[in-house]
């Protein structure tokens, strides 16, 4: 069935373990981040068998899909207050910048006979979560700590995702001395993929020992510099997609041209009659900016909510309708990819070839 989604667990693993030598030769453990995959149990169990301890998702849902996996589970969202029972029971960690929200998690945790805990975060400038005026955190630190159901385990930063200020070693420095200061220090979350760059450098002081790690670990890519890792594979998700119609075609339309669904009026360049396919694919399925074609010659140039028009004048293979055409994914193409219910996901490679194997074992 098509559109499918390929996704080979082997780069997965190598590229898990590659960030997994270069964190720890700074002595910083990783939590995985799953939600690019929706939390997909054999992906995060990929992470797992490659010694990933803890992994994060910002929904609970997500994590409900490994909750037998044997690692730490991270809600990497602030919680919401209606939801603070869930994150209880299915989350041993949360990320938090609310007392309304830490009381609320107090109260289920001590009905629910747990201890649940919590790393607040800071705001360093980023703007979007965490504490902003130390005053304030230091109130939710006094109280999660003297909280009978919770355990506070530490403080956290998250930056490079809204305003995309950038990790440097000041930063780091602030979230280390506010955690000695509070003696709030077992886990120091320093940031999410864009922090591998200060990493490499040697930025991230003594202390810092956590990363929340998404993009680096499924498509070896840190974003700073928006580089590949060495020894990492960046196409460990592939989409197939079939050809539904193949036509040569004008580039340039006829008529008046009025605005797109987002309200802009689009510009094209008349290059002659073109060679053009549509597949069955559209931006319900895939992101068409984070999405390359595999075969070269292969262009993108456009895109509907179900239907995506390539150019394929200028490729070697002759294209034509029933055939597919491959593309390399990247960040919120794979997301949107694992949230379309119309994209199926096929596992490829050795991670299966082992599963097969152990239950043949268990059979004879
Ligand atoms: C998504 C997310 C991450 C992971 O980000 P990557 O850039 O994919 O590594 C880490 N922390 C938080 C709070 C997030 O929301």
């Amino acid at each position: 069935m098509y559109p499918c989604i390929h996704i080979n667990l082997d780069k997965i693993a190598e590229n898990v373990r590659v960030m997994k030598d270069l964190t720890e030769k700074h002595h910083i453990e990783i939590t995985g981040v799953t939600k690019v995959f929706g939390g997909e149990e054999r992906i995060a169990q990929t992470l797992v068998n490659q010694g990933i301890k803890r992994l994060g998702d910002s929904r609970i849902e997500n994590i409900r899909n490994y909750e037998n996996l044997p690692c730490e589970k991270w809600l990497i969202r602030m919680p919401s207050i209606s939801e603070a029972r869930e994150v209880v029971q299915f989350c041993d960690v949360s990320v938090n910048s609310e007392f309304e929200t830490l009381k609320a998690l107090n109260q289920q945790a001590i009905q629910l006979k747990k201890k649940h805990k919590v790393i607040l975060m800071v705001d360093l400038g980023d703007l979007r979560e965490g504490y902003f005026k130390e005053e304030h955190l230091a109130e939710a630190i006094n109280y999660a700590k003297q909280a009978k159901g919770l355990d506070l385990y530490g403080l956290g930063t998250n930056l490079t995702c809204f305003s995309f200020v950038q990790s440097d070693e000041e930063k780091m420095n602030r979230l280390l001395g506010l955690a000695k200061k509070y003696d709030a220090s077992v886990c120091i979350s320093g940031g999410n993929s864009a922090t591998i760059h200060l990493m490499l450098e040697n930025g991230i002081p003594e202390g810092i020992n956590n990363l929340r790690l998404g993009e680096s670990v499924l498509f070896g890519r840190e974003r700073t510099n928006y580089e590949y890792l060495p020894g990492t594979s960046n196409d460990a998700f592939i989409m197939e997609a079939e050809i539904i119609e193949s036509k040569e075609k004008p580039s340039m339309p006829i008529g008046k041209i009025g605005a797109d669904s987002y309200g802009h009026v689009p510009v094209f360049t008349d290059r002659g009659i073109r060679k053009r396919a549509i597949c069955a694919l559209g931006r319900q399925d895939v992101d068409v900016e984070t999405m390359w074609p595999v075969d070269e010659g292969v262009e993108i140039i456009g895109a509907s909510s179900d239907h995506l028009i390539v150019d394929v004048t200028d490729c070697e293979k002759e294209f034509k309708t029933g055939d597919r055409i491959c593309f390399r994914l990247g960040y919120f193409a794979v997301m949107r990819a694992f949230t379309s219910k119309y994209v199926e996901k096929i596992y490829e490679k050795q991670e299966i070839e082992k599963e097969k194997n152990e239950s043949l074992y268990k059979v004879s």
